[in-house]
């Protein structure tokens, strides 16, 4: 599943500039019957199939003792929320190990070779293949030199607890809709204040509860409360 993703676009490009190194190991690789079985009944009874203790624990083992220090992530949905907050703090770290469950998850005591847990939402995959690329997209845009230009990163949607302001590009007029006259002003002052404003109004339209973690000046209070009366 994974090599379409990691050699398109972005992350195609940070790992042929060396900005990113992404290993992949298969747990079968770990496993000690002639079987390769990485997977078996649980106790108990219950649905489906649980990835065995060995394998993984192996795995993690081997991959630590070759790569040095470095951060071991399983992902369950029952984990921490992936966000842009986070996704910065784990860019910090120089090696992550991404674990993937699959099935019904893991056999629990591989949790004692975990250091943390995440899930990128409340719902279930069918594996953490798709969280795992998810996690490596986002945190890599974070990486220094990742993405072109780092204004980009730091001008996007949640970067100041606020969603961005709308943009625009040519032409000037769609179907006679046409663009903010001050966005074609080249005040940039102007401009500034307007996309401040437009973020404040679309949060509150769109994801208030961002609201309450936002640093906001006096002002912008003032005028979120202007809008709400207005609403
Ligand atoms: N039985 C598990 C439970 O109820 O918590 C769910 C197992 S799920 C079908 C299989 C695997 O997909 C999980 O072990 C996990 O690695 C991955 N997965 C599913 N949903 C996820 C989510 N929201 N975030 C991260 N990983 C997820």
């Amino acid at each position: 599943m994974f090599p379409s993703i990691l050699k398109a676009s972005l992350l195609g490009k940070a790992q042929k500039k060396g900005l990113v190194e992404i290993c992949l190991h298969d747990l079968r690789d770990y496993a000690t019957d002639k079987h390769r079985q990485v997977d078996d009944v649980p106790y108990g009874g219950g649905a489906g199939m649980v990835l065995k203790t060995e394998p993984v624990v192996k795995a993690l083992e081997d991959v630590a003792q070759e790569r040095g220090k470095i951060r071991r992530i399983f992902f369950t949905p029952q984990g921490r929320l992936l966000t842009a907050t986070l996704a910065r703090e784990w860019a910090s770290y120089d090696q992550l190990i991404l674990l993937c469950g699959r099935y019904e998850g893991v056999d629990e005591r591989v949790m004692d070779s975990i250091d943390e847990e995440v899930s990128i939402g409340d719902y279930i995959l069918s594996g953490g293949e798709l969280a795992v690329m998810i996690f490596i997209d986002v945190v890599s845009r974070f990486c220094p030199g990742v993405v072109g230009d780092a204004r980009s990163v730091e001008e996007e949607t949640f970067e100041n607890g606020l969603l961005k302001a709308p943009q625009y590009t040519r032409p000037e007029s769609f179907r006679d809709v046409g663009v903010p006259s001050v966005l074609l002003s080249g005040h940039h002052e102007h401009i500034k204040k307007w996309q401040r404003q437009q973020s404040l109004e679309r949060t509150l339209r769109k994801r208030p509860d961002l609201l309450e973690k936002a640093e906001l000046t006096d002002e912008e209070r003032r005028y979120i409360r202007s809008l709400q009366l207005n609403q």
